[in-house]
This record gives C-alpha cells, structure tokens and sequence, in this order.
C-alpha cells in the first residue's frame, strides 16, 4: 500500500486588502512567507505548521489558513 499524500494547509492571500506591511512574514516561525513585491507570497507550504500566527498578526486581515 502507498502512503497517503501529507495533506497540506490551504493559504489565502487577499491581495486587495494586503498592503505589502511584512507582519506575516516576520512572526512566520517556519519561513513559509515572503514579500514578491507589493504583496505576501508563499514560498514554502510544505514548511506551514498552521499556528495561525500571521493571520491573527495580519492587521488588515488579509491571509487566512485552512487545514
Ligand atoms: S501582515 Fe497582512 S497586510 Fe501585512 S504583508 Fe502580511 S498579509 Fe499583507
Ligand atoms: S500558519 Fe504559521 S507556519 Fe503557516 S504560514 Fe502562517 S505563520 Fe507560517
């Protein structure tokens, strides 16, 4: 039998409502965000641990996690 594929979190950028503020991507413990340019962008979900800490840091609201 083959093992089941990890099921990877879900992350949701709302480009309209990030202002490119890099909150995220700093309390990120896992290094899973990074600034392409004017918004957030995910690098790595493989490494996101769905603490949820840049969306309760986001102040715009604008990345949320899904399991
Ligand atoms: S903290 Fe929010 S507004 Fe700031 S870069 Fe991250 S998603 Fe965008
Ligand atoms: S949920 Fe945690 S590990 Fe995943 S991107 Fe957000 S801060 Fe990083």
């Amino acid at each position: 039998m083959t093992q089941a594929a990890k099921k990877l979190p879900r992350i949701e950028i709302n480009k309209k409502l990030c202002k490119g503020c890099s909150i995220c991507v700093d309390f990120c413990p896992t290094d899973v965000l990074e600034m392409g340019g004017a918004v957030v962008t995910v690098k790595n979900l493989e490494a996101c641990t769905r603490c949820q800490l840049c969306d309760l840091r986001c102040p715009d609201f604008a990345i949320q996690v899904f399991d």
